[in-house]
Protein backbone atom coordinates (compact mmCIF):
# COMPACT_ATOMS: atom_id res chain seq x y z
CA UNK A 1 0.00 0.00 0.00
CA UNK A 2 1.25 3.69 -0.90
CA UNK A 3 0.55 4.82 2.91
CA UNK A 4 3.28 1.96 3.82
CA UNK A 5 5.83 3.43 1.29
CA UNK A 6 5.28 7.01 2.54
CA UNK A 7 5.72 5.57 5.61
CA UNK A 8 9.17 3.45 5.41
CA UNK A 9 10.27 6.78 3.62
CA UNK A 10 9.37 9.15 6.69
CA UNK A 11 11.02 6.10 8.80
CA UNK A 12 14.27 6.48 7.05
CA UNK A 13 15.02 10.36 7.01
CA UNK A 14 14.32 9.92 10.71
CA UNK A 15 17.22 7.07 11.17
CA UNK A 16 19.73 9.17 8.74
CA UNK A 17 19.03 12.59 10.73
CA UNK A 18 19.37 10.48 14.19
CA UNK A 19 22.60 9.16 12.05
CA UNK A 20 24.02 12.40 11.24
CA UNK A 21 23.00 14.85 13.86
CA UNK A 22 26.39 16.18 14.96
CA UNK A 23 28.34 15.90 11.42
CA UNK A 24 28.22 19.24 9.23
CA UNK A 25 28.75 20.09 5.65
CA UNK A 26 32.43 21.55 4.86
CA UNK A 27 30.57 24.54 3.56
CA UNK A 28 32.03 28.34 5.49
CA UNK A 29 28.44 28.14 7.25
CA UNK A 30 28.77 24.45 8.30
CA UNK A 31 25.25 23.37 7.12
CA UNK A 32 23.91 20.39 9.09
CA UNK A 33 25.17 17.49 7.12
CA UNK A 34 21.50 15.82 6.82
CA UNK A 35 21.34 18.55 4.19
CA UNK A 36 22.75 16.84 1.45
CA UNK A 37 21.17 13.31 2.05
CA UNK A 38 18.23 14.58 2.03
CA UNK A 39 19.05 16.91 -1.26
CA UNK A 40 20.37 13.19 -3.00
CA UNK A 41 16.96 11.92 -2.74
CA UNK A 42 15.46 15.03 -3.94
CA UNK A 43 17.18 14.98 -6.68
CA UNK A 44 16.74 11.70 -7.40
CA UNK A 45 12.85 12.54 -6.86
CA UNK A 46 12.24 15.54 -8.43
CA UNK A 47 14.84 16.25 -11.07
CA UNK A 48 15.01 12.31 -12.44
CA UNK A 49 11.82 11.42 -11.74
CA UNK A 50 12.36 8.30 -9.55
CA UNK A 51 9.53 7.09 -7.56
CA UNK A 52 10.97 3.90 -6.40
CA UNK A 53 11.23 3.60 -2.11
CA UNK A 54 14.29 1.48 -2.01
CA UNK A 55 15.87 3.64 -4.41
CA UNK A 56 14.73 6.95 -2.40
CA UNK A 57 15.55 5.03 0.84
CA UNK A 58 19.17 4.42 0.03
CA UNK A 59 19.70 8.30 -1.35
CA UNK A 60 18.79 8.87 2.55
CA UNK A 61 20.61 6.23 4.12
CA UNK A 62 24.19 6.43 1.37
CA UNK A 63 26.27 8.25 3.71
CA UNK A 64 25.41 6.50 6.98
CA UNK A 65 27.85 3.49 7.16
CA UNK A 66 30.92 5.90 5.59
CA UNK A 67 30.47 8.39 7.90
CA UNK A 68 28.72 7.21 10.87
CA UNK A 69 28.46 4.18 13.20
CA UNK A 70 25.57 2.78 11.30
CA UNK A 71 26.30 -0.87 10.26
CA UNK A 72 25.12 -2.74 7.08
CA UNK A 73 23.24 -5.22 8.85
CA UNK A 74 21.26 -2.78 11.35
CA UNK A 75 20.54 -1.20 7.88
CA UNK A 76 18.51 -4.25 6.61
CA UNK A 77 17.18 -4.93 9.73
CA UNK A 78 15.42 -1.71 9.53
CA UNK A 79 15.15 -1.21 5.50
CA UNK A 80 15.81 -4.48 4.05
CA UNK A 81 17.73 -6.28 1.84
CA UNK A 82 17.74 -4.21 -1.27
CA UNK A 83 18.37 -0.96 0.90
CA UNK A 84 21.64 -2.98 2.16
CA UNK A 85 22.85 -3.55 -1.32
CA UNK A 86 22.33 -0.29 -2.84
CA UNK A 87 23.74 0.97 0.27
CA UNK A 88 26.98 -1.21 0.12
CA UNK A 89 27.51 -0.43 -3.34
CA UNK A 90 27.84 3.24 -2.72
CA UNK A 91 30.13 2.64 0.47
CA UNK A 92 33.87 3.50 0.33
CA UNK A 93 35.52 0.60 1.81
CA UNK A 94 37.14 2.59 4.89
CA UNK A 95 40.23 0.78 5.34
CA UNK A 96 41.66 1.93 2.39
CA UNK A 97 43.66 5.24 2.29
CA UNK A 98 41.74 8.30 0.79
CA UNK A 99 43.75 8.49 -2.66
CA UNK A 100 43.01 4.75 -3.29
CA UNK A 101 39.35 5.17 -2.16
CA UNK A 102 39.17 7.65 -5.05
CA UNK A 103 40.67 5.88 -7.61
CA UNK A 104 38.12 2.75 -6.52
CA UNK A 105 35.32 4.97 -7.15
CA UNK A 106 36.74 5.82 -10.58
CA UNK A 107 37.50 1.58 -11.32
CA UNK A 108 34.43 0.55 -9.69
CA UNK A 109 31.27 2.59 -11.27
CA UNK A 110 30.74 0.93 -14.23
CA UNK A 111 30.64 -2.66 -12.81
CA UNK A 112 27.72 -1.02 -10.16
CA UNK A 113 23.80 -1.95 -10.36
CA UNK A 114 21.94 0.68 -11.81
CA UNK A 115 19.81 1.62 -8.80
CA UNK A 116 23.36 2.63 -7.40
CA UNK A 117 24.32 4.80 -10.64
CA UNK A 118 21.65 6.64 -10.20
CA UNK A 119 22.29 7.35 -6.39
CA UNK A 120 26.08 8.16 -7.16
CA UNK A 121 24.88 10.14 -10.22
CA UNK A 122 22.91 12.41 -7.91
CA UNK A 123 25.65 12.05 -4.98
CA UNK A 124 27.86 13.67 -7.76
CA UNK A 125 25.62 16.35 -8.95
CA UNK A 126 24.71 17.78 -5.11
CA UNK A 127 28.52 17.99 -3.57
CA UNK A 128 29.42 19.62 -7.10
CA UNK A 129 26.26 21.99 -7.03
CA UNK A 130 27.58 22.51 -3.48
CA UNK A 131 31.41 23.14 -4.44
CA UNK A 132 30.18 25.46 -7.38
CA UNK A 133 28.26 27.67 -4.86
CA UNK A 134 31.18 27.86 -1.97
CA UNK A 135 33.96 25.78 -1.65
CA UNK A 136 35.03 24.77 1.49
CA UNK A 137 37.61 27.22 3.76
CA UNK A 138 40.82 25.53 3.45
CA UNK A 139 40.12 24.17 -0.18
CA UNK A 140 42.90 26.02 -2.94
CA UNK A 141 41.15 26.67 -6.07
CA UNK A 142 43.34 24.06 -7.58
CA UNK A 143 41.87 21.18 -5.02
CA UNK A 144 38.52 22.63 -5.96
CA UNK A 145 39.11 22.19 -10.08
CA UNK A 146 40.81 18.71 -9.19
CA UNK A 147 37.95 17.51 -7.25
CA UNK A 148 35.67 18.41 -10.66
CA UNK A 149 38.41 16.34 -12.60
CA UNK A 150 38.06 13.76 -10.16
CA UNK A 151 34.39 13.36 -10.46
CA UNK A 152 34.07 13.70 -14.01
CA UNK A 153 35.92 10.33 -14.47
CA UNK A 154 33.17 8.44 -11.81
CA UNK A 155 30.98 10.12 -14.00
CA UNK A 156 32.30 8.67 -17.12
CA UNK A 157 31.65 5.04 -15.52
CA UNK A 158 28.04 5.69 -14.55
CA UNK A 159 26.71 6.95 -18.06
CA UNK A 160 23.31 5.79 -19.77
CA UNK A 161 21.77 5.73 -16.52
CA UNK A 162 19.82 8.92 -16.25
CA UNK A 163 19.45 11.43 -18.79
CA UNK A 164 18.62 14.30 -17.04
CA UNK A 165 21.00 14.25 -14.16
CA UNK A 166 24.10 13.16 -16.68
CA UNK A 167 22.84 16.71 -19.34
CA UNK A 168 22.88 18.94 -15.60
CA UNK A 169 26.37 16.87 -15.34
CA UNK A 170 27.70 17.69 -18.61
CA UNK A 171 26.86 21.34 -18.24
CA UNK A 172 28.70 22.11 -14.66
CA UNK A 173 31.47 20.11 -16.43
CA UNK A 174 31.42 22.43 -19.22
CA UNK A 175 31.12 25.63 -16.96
CA UNK A 176 34.37 24.60 -15.26
CA UNK A 177 35.78 23.57 -18.12
CA UNK A 178 36.62 20.40 -17.49
CA UNK A 179 36.06 17.70 -21.05
CA UNK A 180 34.42 14.62 -20.81
P1 LIG B 1 37.30 15.09 -0.08
O1 LIG B 1 37.87 15.41 -1.41
O2 LIG B 1 36.94 13.72 0.20
O3 LIG B 1 36.09 16.11 0.25
C1 LIG B 1 35.02 16.16 -0.60
C2 LIG B 1 33.89 15.32 -0.06
O4 LIG B 1 33.40 15.93 1.12
C3 LIG B 1 32.75 15.26 -1.02
O5 LIG B 1 32.89 14.16 -1.87
C4 LIG B 1 31.54 15.14 -0.10
O6 LIG B 1 31.40 13.75 0.21
C5 LIG B 1 31.98 15.87 1.16
N1 LIG B 1 31.53 17.25 1.33
C6 LIG B 1 31.21 17.82 2.52
N2 LIG B 1 30.90 19.10 2.39
C7 LIG B 1 31.00 19.40 1.08
C8 LIG B 1 30.75 20.58 0.34
N3 LIG B 1 30.37 21.72 0.93
N4 LIG B 1 30.95 20.56 -0.99
C9 LIG B 1 31.32 19.42 -1.60
N5 LIG B 1 31.56 18.24 -0.94
C10 LIG B 1 31.39 18.23 0.40
O7 LIG B 1 38.23 15.69 0.99
P2 LIG B 1 39.13 14.97 1.99
O8 LIG B 1 39.56 16.05 2.90
O9 LIG B 1 38.47 13.80 2.56
O10 LIG B 1 40.38 14.54 1.07
C11 LIG B 1 40.29 13.52 0.14
C12 LIG B 1 41.59 13.35 -0.62
O11 LIG B 1 41.99 14.55 -1.29
C13 LIG B 1 42.72 12.99 0.28
O12 LIG B 1 43.35 11.87 -0.22
C14 LIG B 1 43.62 14.19 0.27
O13 LIG B 1 44.94 13.83 0.43
C15 LIG B 1 43.38 14.72 -1.10
N6 LIG B 1 43.78 16.11 -1.22
C16 LIG B 1 43.82 16.70 -2.45
C17 LIG B 1 44.22 17.99 -2.60
C18 LIG B 1 44.22 18.58 -3.96
O14 LIG B 1 44.66 19.70 -4.14
N7 LIG B 1 43.71 17.88 -4.96
C19 LIG B 1 44.65 18.80 -1.47
C20 LIG B 1 44.54 18.14 -0.24
C21 LIG B 1 44.14 16.85 -0.14
P3 LIG B 1 30.02 13.09 0.76
O15 LIG B 1 29.06 12.96 -0.37
O16 LIG B 1 30.51 11.76 1.26
O17 LIG B 1 29.56 14.02 1.85
ZN1 LIG C 1 27.20 11.82 -0.33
Amino acid sequence: EDGDDLQALVECMHFAAIKHTDQRRKDPMKTPYINHPIGVARILSKEAGIKNLHILQAALLHDTVEDTDTSFDEIEKQFGAEVRHIVAEVTDDKSLPKMERKRKQIEHAPHISREAKLVKLADKLYNLRDLKRVAPESWTPERVQDYFHWAAKVVAGLRGTNKTMEDSLDKIFKEKGVLV
